[in-house]
């Protein structure tokens, strides 16, 4: 295959730059302690400079891969299927959901909405961020709001959020790895004073699970 072909598929969004698959436990927001086959795709252009997955950034670095062979994987491991980053919204989303669906598999994503919605999804976590802010459109969709507290003024973003989700999403709260012990106990405060919010903890970095 010649390098405008393959980049023809990614396009399309039928090879997509694969850079780890794991079946493991979601540490994180409303699926947490639940068994789930991770999808990590490559590439992310937001910039946290926090991100824990900084590898992810550049999508060359991660072999493109066809999404039947994603798909076959994922199969064998579990019903729940979380597709995450990098910024999966980079790429088109539609070929993977459509064939994860069809063998009657969750779909779950993670991003951060910066992007441009694809594919059919059972759950929408939006975690936004203040770099590069979500789209209009995926407010609407999401099913739950991750913001996480790196700093004071996170708490202000958060709230500018949450103004603008759909009134059936459910609102987290996730300290920033780095920053947990200073910042969670302002977290608990805070939630303790706005109870529409809940905590979030990265569960699977506590029990040592990717
Ligand atoms: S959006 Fe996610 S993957 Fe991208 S830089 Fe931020 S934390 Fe990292």
């Amino acid at each position: 295959m010649t390098k405008r072909e393959q980049q023809e598929l990614i396009n399309k969004g039928l090879l997509l730059p694969l850079m780890e698959e794991f079946y493991t436990i979601q540490g994180e927001g409303y699926h947490k302690g639940t068994a789930a086959y991770f999808i990590r795709v490559g590439g992310c252009d937001v910039g946290c400079h926090w991100c824990d997955v900084k590898e992810s950034w550049l999508a060359e670095l991660h072999p493109p891969t066809a999404t039947e062979k994603i798909v076959e994987n994922a199969t064998k491991y579990s019903n729940t299927i979380v597709v995450t980053g990098g910024e999966p919204l980079m790429w088109d989303m539609n070929p993977l959901t459509e064939q994860l669906k069809a063998k009657g598999l969750q779909t779950h994503i993670e991003t951060s909405g910066a992007y441009q919605l694809t594919g059919q999804w059972d759950w929408i976590c939006l975690s936004p961020k203040k770099m590069k802010l979500p789209t209009e459109e995926i407010y609407d969709k999401a099913h739950e709001l991750k913001c996480i507290v790196f700093n004071n003024d996170d708490f202000r973003f958060a709230e500018e959020q949450a103004e603008k989700v759909n009134d059936n999403c459910i609102l987290y709260l996730q300290p920033e790895w780095s920053k947990r012990d200073k910042m969670m106990p302002k977290i608990v405060e805070y939630v303790m004073a706005n109870p529409k919010w809940k905590v979030s903890l990265q569960t699977h970095k506590y029990l040592n699970i990717p």
